[in-house]
């Protein structure tokens, strides 16, 4: 990286940095977790100076060293800051990021397989009943109805009203969506409220592990097994898919026949990251505001080097997927953006 570049990072992660000829001497930015006193004030972390090349550093005091995108890393991990825009700004100049990146996710496939058997061993564990639905099957609230979605839809996404919810602040019926997991069986289910009033808009009925599915998953590749037997069963790869963050964003979007999964919420965890690499292409569709595209930014990061990254742009005045009419959502989708 050129001298610039190394005193905006350091800049960026709270340390000084002077300009010397083959080097920029810097504060350690790790001086506050392996320093003796905290600090660094006679700064003893030196990067080098590279033309494109990847460049190294080394920290005098700690003796800590190793690649530029490997410090802003360990210093993200450790500060629990949002990295993104310094991985950025590396990757203008040096391509190892990449590397990095990839080794990291890597470092995340060996540890799935490494639980993957016990994982399966452990799965029907998390598998509830459909018994457990039956009481909130039948009838569901004028809320969902007068929002535009059918009662086809609610049939087949089997959706319920718990009339008799309530907590200490009294009544408060609500929506039951069922999540599912890829194989169509029940994990979980979740409650949206039916009114506007302040309080917990969404209540999760069993403390189920969120992160560990993509709502709508079992729905778009039952789908995609429809479609292949109508075509013969020729193997295909899995197809496309659109990432929302909303249960209701995901269920208006299948009404519109576009393969659609909700992370229910705007940050990916990496279970869901792994379910991802399964697919081909990935449309993004957060939510257009400052944490839809924190959690664009992620996934970008994440997955850049495993498939094309599409953006979904709203027409303007339109903040969330199931806000868009179906012509809309086509339109947005036909002029996505690739990110990487
Ligand atoms: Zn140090």
């Amino acid at each position: 990286m050129r001298a610039e570049g190394i005193v905006a990072l350091a800049g960026m992660m709270g340390s000084t940095a002077k300009v010397r000829k083959t080097y920029v001497n810097i504060q350690c930015p790790f001086a506050p977790f392996y320093h003796k006193n905290g600090t660094d004030n006679d700064p003893s972390c030196n990067v080098f100076i590279a033309e494109k090349d990847r460049s190294g550093w080394k920290c005098h005091s700690c003796g800590r060293h190793g690649t530029l995108a490997g410090m802003v890393i360990q210093w993200a991990i450790l500060t629990r800051k949002d990295a993104t825009d310094l991985l950025d700004l590396i990757q203008e100049e040096e391509e190892s990021v990449e590397a990095v990146c990839g080794r990291l996710d890597r470092k995340w496939d060996e540890k799935w397989k490494e639980r993957e058997a016990e994982v399966v061993k452990n799965m029907d564990l998390d598998v509830f009943s459909e018994d457990e639905l039956a009481p909130f099957l039948g009838k569901v609230p004028k809320y969902i109805i007068d929002r535009g979605y059918s009662i086809e839809t609610c049939r087949a996404w089997r959706l319920g009203y718990d009339k008799e919810w309530k907590d200490e602040d009294g009544p408060r019926p609500r929506l039951v969506i069922p999540i599912r997991r890829r194989d169509g069986k029940l994990v979980g289910m979740s409650g949206r409220a039916v009114d506007d009033i302040k309080g917990k808009k969404y209540w999760n009925y069993w403390n189920f592990p969120k992160s560990h599915y993509l709502f709508g998953e079992d729905m778009v590749l039952a789908a995609q097994a429809a479609e292949k037997g109508r075509e013969g069963d020729k193997y295909e790869p899995l197809l496309a898919i659109t990432i929302v963050e909303g249960y209701l964003d995901a269920i208006k979007w299948w009404e519109y026949q576009i393969p659609t999964v909700s992370i229910m919420g705007s940050s990916i965890s990496n279970e869901q990251i792994h379910l991802l690499k399964d697919y081909e292409r990935l449309y993004i569709a957060l939510d257009a505001d400052k944490a839809g595209d924190d959690g664009t930014s992620e996934i970008v990061r994440r997955l850049r080097n495993r498939m094309p990254l599409m953006r979904v742009p709203f027409p303007s005045g339109k903040t969330d997927p199931k806000q868009l009419t179906q012509d809309e959502a086509w339109y947005a989708l036909e002029n996505a953006k690739r990110l990487a």
